[in-house]
């Protein structure tokens, strides 16, 4: 035992060294591994954040470069360079010209010429339009170059968006800008338009004034101021018509119709005045086996009309009109339709064939003077024809003629299709050139006319004139008067009832209503509307309330003799 003590008396002094010394090792082989991990940690955490900032820096849409002054050398280009532009950070290194590849060249030449013009003392600033290597749409960017003492910070900036959005307002503005100086010189074009006959017309009743002791001179007066009324007259029809196509309130309708009933009552209408004016003058049907289409009658017959009333106007006597419908095609329960107005007229100049379908446009300024118009009608016949899908084709040649081709397709309509056997029998009727002899004769000689008129001038107006006809009228002061007075006359007491429409207390279309529900044999009498409506819309409403025409005022009343004569011929 004491051995032992003795030993470890003489030995303890290195034993404590060799024992603090483990422990000392221990301790700091432990603070190694404590902060090998956090080391560890940092790094991965530092790798980590810039694995975001460069993310960042690549999502972002713009880079930035320096670039030394002396000698153009690049010292940085910041990372993202490649995802905007798609070229190699290290081909521009190379060679800073690699980058006129991302523009076009005459963008290339306009950025070097600021570039020389630039007096280096303050930021420079360039848009343009480039293209990112591999990319197909061009894209927008910005460049700012900011001299520093010596080297340039070039800071690119991709604003594309921005750049689309500013342009599409842009347009809009330059859009919205010329719809409202094209209504601007709508309008001072259209008053221009009216002033011009209305000074006219003022003007001839002036003078008839001035010669009331001379009949022969008067009667002159008074038809020069009748023509330019009537001239006032188409011309507010088409201006109105006009603004409706511009502020998108004209809508079609889609009922059944038959073309060659379109084409007889084309025929009819202009055969006298083509015969007057010694034109040859035919319509055509070919090609079809069907008849019935749905569409909206009134509008493609205004069409026609149009093209029909220039050709023979522009058209010198010894010429031909012809009129042609031909049944195209038959696709999915369409009719493809080709209706063609030829004449051997006077043509269009080449350089006018492209405004012909501009409101107000005329080919010159004589044509008003020989020919009459106001250049309203192609502008609202191309109009129609869009509203329809369809399109007018024109071709002209100046001294030869011209032909105007509207191609368009309507459903063809269900149930029978009576297509004529003999079309030209139909239009050559002998039955009907007697019945149309008949009307022309007609006068209102003995007629029994019931007028409900509330405006006193123009029912004085309108009785004055139909009693210089013949007729015998009574008026009623509004539609209920109107509706008490049928009501009250023996049976067959009037023949006809010519009924305003704005009127208080029952309007013309309700006492049109009442009377047809009237419990006696002679309620179903012609009844015709007088409107100063003249929209196609109102006299559609006319018909559907069931009146049996619509005369828009200022009353024609050759139309209300023609309209009376061939409801009481029947
Ligand atoms: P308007 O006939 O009232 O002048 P339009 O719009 O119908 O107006 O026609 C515009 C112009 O187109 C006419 O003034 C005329 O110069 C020209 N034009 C139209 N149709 C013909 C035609 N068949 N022959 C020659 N010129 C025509």
């Amino acid at each position: 035992m004491d051995m032992i003590l003795n030993y470890i008396d003489q030995h303890m002094e290195p034993l404590c060294l060799l024992f603090c010394s483990i422990v000392f090792a221990a301790v700091c082989l432990l603070l190694y591994l404590r902060e090998r991990s956090r080391a560890a940690q940092t790094e991965a955490l530092v790798l980590g954040e810039r694995g975001f900032y460069r993310s960042f820096a690549v999502n972002r849409q713009d880079f930035f470069m320096l670039v030394g002054r002396s000698d153009l050398h690049i010292h940085y280009i910041s990372p993202n360079f490649e995802a905007l532009t798609g070229l190699d950070t290290e081909r521009v290194y190379a060679d800073l010209e690699v980058l006129r590849s991302l523009v076009e060249p005459k963008t290339a030449r306009n950025v070097l010429k600021e570039l020389k013009a630039w007096d280096q003392t303050r930021e420079l600033k360039l848009e343009f339009g480039y293209k990112a290597y591999g990319r197909k749409r061009e894209r927008h960017g910005c460049v700012s170059i900011e001299p520093d003492k010596d080297r340039y910070l070039v800071v690119f900036n991709d604003n594309t968006e921005d750049y689309e959005i500013r342009s599409s307002m842009k347009r809009e503005l330059e859009h919205a800008y010329q719809e409202s100086q094209a209504k601007t010189d709508f309008l001072s074009k259209m008053s221009h338009e009216i002033r011009t006959p209305m000074n006219g017309v003022l003007g001839m009743l002036s003078l008839a004034k001035a010669h009331v002791r001379d009949p022969k001179q008067t009667e002159y007066y008074l038809d020069r101021a009748e023509s330019l009324s009537q001239f006032l007259l188409t011309l507010i029809n088409d201006i109105l018509d006009m603004s409706r196509i511009e502020s998108g309130k004209m809508e079609l309708e889609a009922v059944p119709f038959d073309l060659f009933e379109v084409a007889e009552k084309l025929d009819s209408m202009f055969r006298n005045t083509t015969e007057a004016k010694n034109l040859f003058w035919d319509v055509q049907m070919q090609d079809f086996d069907v008849s019935r289409v749905v569409g909206d009658e009134l509008r493609l017959t205004q069409v026609i009309i149009n093209f029909i009333s220039n050709a023979v106007k522009f058209t010198p006597a010894g010429g031909s009109v012809i009129v042609t419908f031909r049944q195209m095609h038959k696709i999915e329960g369409k009719l493809h339709l080709m209706i063609r107005v030829r004449d051997t007229g006077k043509g269009i100049k080449a350089d006018f064939l492209s405004k012909i379908f501009r409101p107000f446009e005329q080919e010159d300024a004589s044509t008003a003077h020989h020919y009459g118009g106001s250049g309203l009608g192609m502008a609202i016949a191309d109009n129609i024809v869009k509203l329809m899908n369809g399109e007018i084709i024109v071709e002209s040649e100046e001294g030869k003629g011209t032909e105007f081709v509207v191609y368009i397709s309507l459903p063809i309509a269900e149930g029978e299709q009576r297509v004529p056997d003999s079309w030209k029998e139909m239009k050559d009727t002998a039955g009907e050139e007697d019945r149309k002899k008949a009307i022309e004769e007609f006068t209102l000689e003995g007629v029994r006319l019931l007028l409900a008129e509330d405006n006193d001038v123009n029912a004085e107006i309108a009785m004055e004139i139909l009693e210089m006809e013949g007729a015998v009228t009574e008026r009623a002061c509004d539609g209920l008067e109107a509706v008490r007075m049928f009501e009250e006359s023996p049976e067959n007491g009037y023949d006809a009832i010519l009924m305003d429409i704005q009127m208080p207390n029952m309007t013309g279309w309700e006492a049109a209503a009442e009377i047809r529900k009237l419990q006696r044999p002679d309620a179903d009498i012609p009844i015709f509307a007088m409107s100063a409506n003249a929209f196609v819309e109102d006299k559609r409403h006319s018909m559907e309330m069931g009146m049996n025409g619509h005369i828009t005022k200022p009353v024609d009343y050759d139309e209300v003799r023609r309209l009376v004569g061939e409801a009481l011929l029947k």
